[in-house]
């Protein structure tokens, strides 16, 4: 991070897609569930935008989001919302995370480089 000499633009946002299919977008430190008002959503995550030549497209995007744990089919859902926003996009989440749930903990968790263990209690986690 090189805190405030970023580009506030350059940051992701945190957005979720809410159950009218709209795009919302807050700053990245927000908490999703507080972005959708405490509501459930079609998909979650972080976003990034580039502006180049007068228009915004996405930049990149990911469904990151460990209020919400979206999984990666929840793409389509943001698409059309995107795409409602008439904002370009890249067809598919440019860092699809996968997300599981831990059967003896309960805890959510990301899944990294396919390790499939529960980073809290070191269960194997379900590979699919
Ligand atoms: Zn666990």
């Amino acid at each position: 991070m090189t805190g405030q000499a970023a580009n506030e633009r350059d940051e992701p946002f945190t957005f979720v897609i809410d159950l009218h299919g709209v795009l919302r977008l807050a700053p990245r430190r927000s908490e999703h569930v507080a972005c959708a008002g405490g509501d459930p959503v079609l998909s979650a995550g972080e976003i990034t935008f580039s502006h180049e030549g007068g228009r915004w497209s996405v930049r990149e995007i990911g469904n990151q989001s460990t209020g919400y744990c979206p999984a990666v089919t929840s793409w389509p859902a943001v698409a059309i919302a995107l795409d409602h926003a008439g904002i370009p996009h890249p067809g598919a989440f440019t860092h699809p995370i996968t997300f599981r749930h831990c059967p003896r903990c309960a805890s959510s968790s990301i899944v990294k480089d396919d390790h499939f263990v529960c980073p809290t209690c070191d269960t194997p986690l379900p590979s699919t």
